[in-house]
């Protein structure tokens, strides 16, 4: 009885093709760096600063203990944070400003909710969030960004392909630090600490007032006392899957 089987199979693909036309599968990349040649390894610190504040312990953190992130910054936040900005852009050694969109409006070009935020919906939707991201921070004097993050660090394959055709390298990473922003101290610096050479941590640098943002700078000071050293992503040989790299 093969036949039956057959039949069976192929009305299953052609469910699998209707069902994926409603809610286009999303993909989270990873993103991982060229471990170290020698030494105790090396990391890449990436914060994403969507929207409200600074975390003022973790930027004095960086800059007192000489530690180099890339931060992915808004167009809104850029908008409300000029003295962090330019804490940023004094210390141009350290710091290396990406773009994380104009309006932190989740790069997918169906419409559906991530965690509660709305997806761009349309592939012009995409563009515009791209684009006007990367307008808000050619205003502020820096140079023009390379990488891009989007909001909830989702994607649709198709807005991976539009965003790639646009110029930008897509950072994933390899240690979600903080479980955006909302995970308590203790657990975001075990998390930040057990980094290995060539992890890509993400974290949150606009959320002060919680307890994650100690963890972030207790994780990476951590991490220093090990002798581990951090690079921008502009520094690194950036490997990420889903096709948001090569
Ligand atoms: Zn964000």
């Amino acid at each position: 009885m093969r036949l039956p089987q057959k039949h069976l199979c192929m009305i299953a693909m052609s469910l699998a093709v209707v069902s994926s036309a409603h809610a286009v599968p999303l993909v989270e990349p990873t993103l991982h760096i060229k471990p170290a040649a020698s030494g105790a390894g090396r990391v890449a610190l990436t914060l994403d600063a969507c929207g409200g504040q600074t975390d003022t312990r973790i930027l004095s953190a960086l800059v007192e203990n000489k530690i180099p992130a890339t931060i992915f910054v808004t167009g809104i936040w850029l908008k409300r944070n000029a003295a962090a900005v330019a804490i940023m852009r004094a210390h141009p050694d350290l710091f290396e400003l990406e773009n994380h969109g104009g309006h932190h409006i989740p790069a997918v070009d169906t419409p559906q909710k991530i965690y509660g935020i709305r997806s761009a919906g349309s592939p012009e939707a995409v563009l515009a969030e791209v684009e006007s991201g990367a307008a808000a921070l050619a205003k502020t004097g820096e140079p023009a960004p390379k990488w891009f993050r989007g909001a909830t660090a989702e994607y649709s394959p198709s807005a991976i392909a539009m965003i790639r055709k646009l110029g930008f390298k897509i950072a994933g990473f390899s240690i979600n630090g903080d479980g955006g922003s909302l995970l308590g101290a203790k657990e975001t610096a075990r998390r930040i600490a057990a980094a290995k050479d060539g992890d890509v941590i993400i974290s949150h640098i606009n959320q002060p007032t919680h307890a994650a943002g100690e963890g972030v700078v207790q994780g990476l000071l951590a991490l220093k006392d090990k002798g581990m050293t951090f690079v921008r992503l502009d520094d690194a040989d950036g490997m990420g899957n889903n096709g948001t790299t090569d």
